[in-house]
């Protein structure tokens, strides 16, 4: 079948404005490097949209409404949106979910020491990464250090061009000889991937008083010089890092690419371009029939665990909640709606690579370009740990989008044999709804760099919009 080029479709119109939606996502990955960032800068925009939280409504049992719109916020790493429609809520929602965790190093709870003169922090990386790829480049600091009086210290650092960066070493070239034979997976240990914070030590000119008291406190200078620093500027002892999530990424803005600016290279769009996208496309849908739904979780590149991963029960008790507020209380009526509820569950795919053709079959593979990524299934090995969207539901999709003219694009990961993934689809299906995966296409996935189209993630945000306006129950 013929695959369109997304670019070739639009008008002068719309490169513009693709081009002004694709800045505000290069701000979005900019300013929202990690989950509970981009909840944060979300819940701004939700606020400034007359989106209320959800938790007054309960508070003070106000009903809920046809053109309410309300959100929750799952510890301040998630957050689930609903556009109150004007159908029954038992006939199901319309709903976007994508993820806003991306693969990194997190700083270990014992993390800080010195050795060969250097301050590190020791780290266990997060997600699906190729260690080599980590090592030699800019990295910033951000995350949040909770401190038992029950103040909470955010830290960012290594984005402001004046900030200092932080990196991880890697052995020099010339004496690699065996360093360069191994197989990729192991030239970079996961226990090699600490980084690097300080080389300066404390010096103790006044406080120690005499030569025996000097020499203990010269011992681990450096790493007291860091502690020293983080004292002053955060009010943090060596122990608060026992309650601190602390994330390590790369440091900097997201970029245009190319000489035509077609590309965004950022790090983190798997999977905050289908979180920006879904959102985006939630904010911007006034009205609507069914009630209209987008969910951002936590936790999805380690496998939807923990209490703000999607395994969790949090979405399920929130649309619990609605119902009761909307005059539908109880377990039966809840079934219903999630059962008779409609999903895109979005992530990122594959996009092709010319310089690894050998790994995708081209028929099945999405393009960069290509328009919205649609999955069928995903998986590994004989669709393992797959959802498989029904064939009727894809017909409904291709309808909606053939009449809204949404360039789409059918694909799979890469080659059955070669490996594959999973996502948050067969976690919502559980429900009985129709969920099919789908998304942007990504290239050099999990890599502290990755790339999309900017057409593509404009593209995916209008089949979003189409999607919440038009799905029906099935
Ligand atoms: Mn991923
Ligand atoms: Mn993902």
């Amino acid at each position: 079948m013929e695959k369109k080029n997304t670019w070739k479709t639009y008008t002068a119109k719309q490169l513009k404005d693709c081009d002004a939606f694709c800045k505000g996502y290069i701000d979005f990955l900019s300013d929202a490097k990690t989950e509970r960032e981009a909840v944060e800068v979300m819940e701004g925009e939700m606020k400034a949209a007359g989106y209320r939280p959800l938790d007054e409504y309960i508070a003070k049992g106000t009903p809920l409404k046809k053109g309410d719109k309300v959100y929750r916020i799952n510890m301040k790493k998630g957050v689930v949106m609903f556009n109150m429609g004007s159908d029954d809520l038992e006939e199901g929602l319309n709903i976007l979910g994508a993820h806003i965790d991306s693969p990194r190093l997190d700083i270990k709870s014992d993390p800080l020491y010195e050795d060969g003169g250097f301050a590190l922090l020791d780290t266990h990386y997060y997600g699906g990464i190729k260690k080599y790829q980590w090592v030699t480049l800019p990295l910033a600091i951000h995350g949040v250090i909770a401190r038992k009086d029950g103040t909470v210290v955010k830290v960012a650092v290594g984005e402001k061009p004046e900030d200092p960066v932080f990196f991880v070493s890697d052995l020099l070239i010339h004496l690699a000889q065996e360093q360069m034979v191994k197989p990729a997976a192991s030239v970079i240990e996961g226990e090699a991937l600490d980084v690097i914070v300080g080389n300066r030590p404390l010096r103790f000119g006044k406080a120690a008083k005499d030569a025996k008291e000097k020499d203990t406190a010269a011992k681990d200078a450096v790493k007291k010089g860091v502690l020293d620093i983080l004292k002053k500027q955060y009010g943090v002892t060596e122990e608060d890092f026992l309650s601190a999530e602390l994330e390590v990424v790369p440091a900097g803005r997201a970029r245009e690419a190319g000489f035509d600016r077609s590309m965004i290279l950022s790090y983190g769009q798997d999977d905050r371009v289908c979180a920006y996208g879904s959102f985006e496309a939630m904010l911007d849908v006034k009205t609507v029939k069914r009630t209209a739904c987008c969910i951002l979780v936590d936790k999805e590149e380690i496998g939807s665990v923990g209490a703000t991963g999607m395994q969790s029960k949090f979405f399920e008790n929130t649309v619990a909640e609605l119902l009761a507020l909307a005059g539908k209380p109880g377990e039966l009526a809840l079934r219903r709606c999630l059962a008779h509820s409609t999903m895109l569950s979005s992530d990122v795919s594959s996009a092709f690579d010319p310089l690894y053709a050998q790994s995708f079959d081209k028929k099945n593979v999405a393009f960069l370009g290509g328009g919205m990524v649609l999955n069928k299934f995903t998986g590994a090995r004989g669709k393992s740990g797959s959802n498989d969207a029904n064939a009727e539901y894809i017909a409904q999709i291709r309808k909606i989008y053939e009449a809204e003219q949404i360039n789409f694009q059918m694909a799979e990961l890469g080659k059955v044999d070669l490996g594959g993934g999973g996502t948050i689809a067969y976690i919502m299906a559980l429900y009985g709804m129709n969920v099919i995966d789908s998304g942007v296409a990504v290239l050099s996935m999990h890599s502290p760099w990755e790339a999309t189209s900017k057409a593509d993630v404009y593209e995916t945000m209008r089949g979003y919009k189409a999607f919440l306006q038009k799905a029906q129950r099935l």
